[in-house]
């Protein structure tokens, strides 16, 4: 059977693998994308996007017809039910939420046919050191084929296969469950334009309109400590907390579409430390996206993340690749192609320094804001919101960010 190479290897067809084949191809550099389920996936319901994820969007060409699908949001309404409290926040800059499947369908339609291939489930990664020194990898399937990859680029969640190989510990995950949703309203909802996060007794919600007649929204709930790893038991569970939600919020959650909902069992983050020092690049392989910095959703900030990942990952390695050709056996000699992985390997080192520290202050943030929530202490508590204050969290200036053009 005839061996099969390529240059550029991606695991995963998530937001980031997507959004990282589709930078490379504006770049003039083509991919290969191995995804596990059948066809695209479109679960997960939505996101949503700030500044920082419309300039990515912007740069991978595809900002201007996802805004046609999505209103702009003009601020923050927090409501502390038990406190009877509310403010009112205005949006200083752009944010939007998007259904998932627009996304991701926007991405994948801009790719060049055959980028992506789909049931494709890789089980485990080697180093496949060639006689003469190259520098591959051998990706296993779970069928037993196997793809030997000269750059490997891992998009694959936050259980990554390709992290693993880099010798990443596991991710952990929030004592928290979480049922997400959609629920159109054919003659307009009454929710106006702003983000509300609702903070009862023991659960919380948010709703973001997505246009004037959907709504996407999230209930969440400590987790029991026994757990749940039946979704529907853990919806039900989430759900008793809909009859202390305000009549209009109950109806919103009762009457959402069943397709488009979903309920997590596990909630992953890497703790800021592992992104601060883990080791996210060997030779020619790296991670991107959740794979590299999966974080609790308390900022919303993770798949805009992996979007500037996308656009950085792109940038680099295509000044190492500067005619588009990713050198393997066949196209250039044995010199050329080694001289190319050192090349590609320098790039990898440069994307991962540039991405580290905004990714620490990121998932620094959301794991303060997640200890926060759970804090017992008063003085645990006090120490959270200093350290919120001296990251700017109430001014959301992390959707400040500009990753810089492609
Ligand atoms: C409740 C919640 C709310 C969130 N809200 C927001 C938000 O408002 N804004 C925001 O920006 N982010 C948000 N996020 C985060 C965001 O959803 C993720 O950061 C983003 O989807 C990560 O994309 P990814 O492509 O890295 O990973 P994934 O979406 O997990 O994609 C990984 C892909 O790899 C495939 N795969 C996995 N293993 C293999 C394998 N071995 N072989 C082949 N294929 C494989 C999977 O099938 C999948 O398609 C939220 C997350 C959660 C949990």
């Amino acid at each position: 059977m005839e061996e099969e190479v390529h240059g550029i290897v991606i695991v995963g067809g998530g937001i980031c693998g997507l959004a990282t084949a589709l930078a490379l191809h504006r770049k003039g550099i083509s991919s290969l994308v191995l995804e596990k389920s059948e066809t695209l996936r479109t679960d997960g319901v939505a996101i949503g996007v700030h500044a920082n994820g419309w300039r990515a969007l912007d740069q991978l060409g595809l900002a201007t017809e996802l805004r046609e699908t999505a209103n702009i949001i003009t601020g923050y309404h927090n409501v502390w039910q038990q406190q009877s409290k509310s403010t009112i926040i205005p949006a200083r800059k752009e944010l939007r939420c998007l259904k998932r499947k627009d996304l991701v369908q926007a991405l994948a339609g801009s790719l060049p046919a055959g980028t992506i291939r789909f049931s494709c489930h890789i089980a485990a990664i080697v180093a496949d050191p060639d006689p003469d020194g190259s520098n591959r990898t051998l990706l296993r399937t779970m069928d037993g084929s196997t793809i030997k990859a000269n750059v490997l680029i891992g998009c694959d969640g936050a259980n990554s296969v390709v992290a693993k190989y880099l010798g990443l510990g596991s991710p952990s995950h929030l004592p928290l469950l979480i049922m997400l949703g959609l629920t159109s309203y054919p003659h307009g909802h009454p929710f106006g334009t702003q983000f509300l996060r609702f903070a009862g007794n023991g659960f919380a919600v948010g709703l973001l309109p997505v246009t004037e007649n959907l709504v996407h929204f999230f209930v969440s709930r400590p987790s029991p400590s026994t757990g749940f790893t039946d979704e529907s038991a853990a919806r039900e569970y989430v759900l008793e907390k809909l009859q202390d939600c305000p009549d209009e919020i109950a109806d919103m959650v009762r009457r959402c579409d069943a397709a488009e909902t979903k309920t997590l069992t596990k909630v992953w983050y890497r703790s800021p430390w592992q992104v601060l020092l883990g080791r996210f690049q060997r030779g020619t392989v790296t991670v991107a996206g959740d794979a590299m910095h999966v974080m609790g959703p308390y900022i919303g900030q993770g798949g805009s993340a992996s979007l500037e990942d996308a656009v950085v990952l792109a940038r680099t390695l295509s000044r190492s690749v500067p005619n588009g050709v990713v050198v393997v056996d066949g196209n250039g000699s044995t010199r050329s192609r080694e001289l190319q992985e050192k090349r590609i390997s320098v790039a990898l080192g440069e994307y991962v320094r540039e991405r580290r520290a905004r990714l620490f202050m990121l998932s620094l943030e959301s794991y303060v804001i997640g200890t926060l929530r759970i804090a017992k202490s008063l003085l645990k508590k006090l120490a959270c919101v200093a350290m919120l204050t001296l990251l700017g969290s109430e001014s959301r200036r992390h959707a400040n960010y500009n990753c810089g053009p492609l």
